[in-house]
């Protein structure tokens, strides 16, 4: 995956996990970049959601 703060790309799996000790959440599905320690969404929705309203503004 592709960090969307400093465009690094990393493994998902290698990285490190943003929220490992949170008391609140284990596992929340964040990874942190190892580049930039920005912590990204594993399953990223948002990006998903760009792509696609992207792709209708292709077509249109
Ligand atoms: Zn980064």
């Amino acid at each position: 995956m592709k960090c969307p703060l400093c465009g690094m790309e990393f493994n998902p799996e290698h990285a490190q996990k943003a929220c490992a000790g949170c008391p609140l959440a284990k596992g929340c599905n964040l990874v942190k970049c190892p580049n930039c320690g920005y912590e990204v969404p594993k399953e990223p929705e948002f990006i998903k959601k760009l792509k696609k309203k992207r792709r209708r503004e292709d077509d249109a």
